[in-house]
C-alpha cells in the first residue's frame, strides 16, 4: 500500500479496494517503524489522522469524491496546527501548540486530507541539509550517511521512504526544490502570492512560498490544488484564478521553447549533474520541445543579494520570540534584559543566531545603503533577467543543485560553503517565480534533480512539462533500497 501515489490512493478510495482508515494505519504503523532511521517527523498526530480518516470514509460513503479525500499527507512543522505543537524545528518553539491552523492546513483538511504528522525541518527554515533542526538532524533514505537537503529535508526523507505519499514544505531559497533533488521527488515552489502565508512561521517574508514535495508531477499538482488559492488573510496572496492542474497535465511539448542559461554550466557544477541535465534535454526534445541557449547575467550576484535580504527579514520576523509573548523563556531572569538576552541565546541555535545577526548589522543605520538597499536593487536585476528571457522561452531549464547531497556533517563548519549551494534555485525566490525540480539520475548512488522555471502562474506548465517528462521516464520510479 505504501507504493501508491496520490493519484493512486484516490483511484483505490474511490473503487472501494481500501479505505482511508485502513490506508492510515498502515502507514502509521511504517513510521513507527522506519522513521527511527531517517527522523523525518518532530510530531506524529496518530488520533487526529484517525478521526480524519474516518471521516473521509464517511464523506465517501456518501457520495462525495475528491482526490485528496481520505489523503494521508503531513505539514512541515511550520504550518500553524491548531492544538498541536508548531516547532519550526527550535528549541524556542518547542512547547508552542498554535492556537489556529494555517490556511494551507485548513484548506487540506476541508479537502478531506489526513495529517500523520508534522515533519522536520532546519530550525527556523534556515539551512540547505536539515542539520540545525533542534530534533536532531534527518538522514537521506538514499544513503543514511548523507543530507537530505533541507530545510523541508523531513518532508522530502519521509515521501522518499515511502511512509507517506506527499507532503507540505516551504521555499524562501530552494527548501522545496533542493530537498527534492536529493531525496528523488518532484517538487513545486509556487509563484510568490499564489499559496497563502498565513499561519505560515515567517523566515523571510518577500521570498517564503509554500508548496508541494511528492513522486510525481502528476502528486504535486494534485497537492497544489488543495493549497493555492487568494486568502484575504495574506496581504501578499494573489487573487487570480487558480486553474485545474490536473486536467493541464497532458498538454503536448510540440514547439515548448526550453530556454538553458550559459551561466548555469560553469566549473562549479559536478559535471555528472551536467551529464545527466543535457541528457533531461535530450528528452525533452524528442517530446517536441525546441532548445535554445539563453543568458542571466546578474545570476552569479543573486546568493550574497539573497544573503543580505534573507537574514535582514528573518532577525525582524524572529524578534517577536522574546521569552514574553511565545516559546521559551529562560529560568530565573535578573531583569528584563536578562530576559530577552537569555531566552533568545538559550532558545536559538546557533545559525539562527547568525542570520539574526547578519541581518540586524544589514539593516543598521550607516550599513543599510551599503547592503540591503544595494541587495534590492541586484534583486530587481535578477528579475529583470528572467523577464528577458522568458520573451525568447517558455520555461528555462537547468540543475537543481550544482552537487549530489553532501555527507552529514561535511558543511557544518563552514556556513558559505552551504550557501554556494543553493546557487540555482535562489534566484526564483529573489524573483517570486514558480519553480520545479524532478528526478534526473543518479550519481555514485544520489538522486540528481533537473530545474524547470517559468513566468508568474505558469505552474501549471511546469508541472506539464515535467509529467511529460515523467510518462517518458522512470527516474522518479526508484525506491531507496531498505525502505
Ligand atoms: N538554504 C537557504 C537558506 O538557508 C534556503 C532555505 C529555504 O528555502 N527555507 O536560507
Amino acid at each position: 500500500m505504501h507504493h501508491m501515489t496520490l493519484a493512486e490512493i484516490a483511484r483505490g478510495l474511490a473503487d472501494k479496494k481500501f479505505s482511508s482508515e485502513e490506508l492510515t494505519r498502515t502507514l502509521l504503523a511504517r513510521i513507527a517503524q522506519l522513521d527511527p532511521q531517517i527522523n523525518s517527523f518532530i510530531s506524529l498526530t496518530e488520533d487526529l489522522a484517525l478521526a480524519q480518516a474516518k471521516a473521509a470514509d464517511a464523506r465517501r460513503a456518501n457520495g462525495e469524491s475528491g482526490a485528496l479525500l481520505g489523503a494521508p499527507i503531513a505539514h512541515k512543522d511550520l504550518f500553524c496546527t491548531q492544538g498541536i505543537r508548531t516547532s519550526c524545528g527550535s528549541k524556542m518553539l518547542d512547547n508552542f501548540k498554535a492556537p489556529y491552523d494555517a490556511t494551507v492546513v485548513s484548506k487540506l483538511a476541508t479537502a478531506g486530507t489526513v495529517t500523520l504528522g508534522k515533519t522536520n525541518m532546519d530550525e527556523f527554515a534556515m539551512g540547505s541539509a536539515n542539520e540545525s533542526s533542534w530534533y536532531g538532524a534527518v538522514k537521506n533514505p538514499w544513503n543514511l550517511e548523507h543530507v537530505p537537503g533541507g530545510s523541508s529535508g523531513g518532508s522530502a526523507a519521509a515521501v522518499a521512504a515511502r511512509l507517506l505519499p506527499a507532503a507540505t514544505a516551504t521555499d524562501t531559497g530552494g527548501s522545496i526544490r533542493q530537498p527534492a533533488a536529493f531525496t528523488n521527488l518532484t517538487g513545486l515552489k509556487p509563484t510568490y502570492g499564489r499559496v497563502s502565508r498565513w499561519g505560515m512561521i515567517a523566515y523571510a517574508s518577500s521570498l517564503d512560498q509554500g508548496g508541494p514535495l511528492a513522486r510525481t508531477a502528476e502528486d504535486c499538482a494534485i497537492l497544489l490544488q488543495g493549497m493555492a488559492g487568494f486568502d484575504p488573510n495574506d496581504s501578499t496572496s494573489i487573487d487570480e484564478p487558480v486553474p485545474d492542474y490536473s486536467a493541464g497535465l497532458n498538454g503536448s511539448l510540440q514547439g515548448l521553447r526550453i530556454g538553458v542559461p550559459k551561466e548555469y554550466f560553469s566549473a562549479g557544477l559536478d559535471p555528472r549533474i551536467a551529464d545527466l541535465i543535457h541528457a533531461s534535454i535530450k528528452e525533452l526534445e524528442k517530446l517536441g520541445a525546441v532548445i535554445k541557449e539563453i543568458s542571466l547575467p546578474n545570476m552569479q550576484h543573486a546568493i550574497p543579494a539573497y544573503y543580505v535580504i534573507a537574514p535582514a527579514e528573518a532577525s525582524s520576523n524572529l524578534s517577536r520570540f522574546d521569552g514574553v509573548r511565545f516559546g521559551y523563556r529562560c529560568e530565573n531572569p535578573k531583569d528584563l534584559e536578562d530576559l530577552y538576552t537569555r531566552s533568545r541565546g538559550e532558545g536559538f541555535g546557533s545559525e539562527v543566531q547568525r542570520r539574526i545577526m547578519v541581518g540586524a548589522y544589514a539593516l543598521s543605520a550607516g550599513y543599510y545603503d551599503a547592503y540591503y538597499l544595494k541587495a534590492q536593487k541586484i534583486r530587481r536585476l535578477v528579475k529583470n533577467d528572467f523577464m528577458n528571457a522568458f520573451n525568447e522561452v517558455d520555461v528555462i531549464l537547468g540543475p537543481t543543485t550544482p552537487n549530489p547531497a553532501w555527507k552529514l556533517g561535511a558543511k557544518n563548519s563552514d556556513p558559505v560553503a552551504a550557501y554556494l549551494e543553493d546557487v540555482y534555485t535562489i534566484t526564483a525566490n529573489l524573483a517570486g517565480l514558480p519553480g520545479l525540480s524532478m528526478p534526473a539520475g543518479f550519481v555514485d548512488g544520489l538522486p540528481v534533480g533537473v530545474q524547470l522555471l517559468a513566468p508568474y502562474f505558469q505552474e501549471g506548465r511546469l508541472l506539464n512539462v515535467a509529467h511529460q517528462y515523467q510518462l517518458n521516464t522512470d527516474w522518479h520510479t526508484r525506491t531507496p533500497t531498505g525502505f
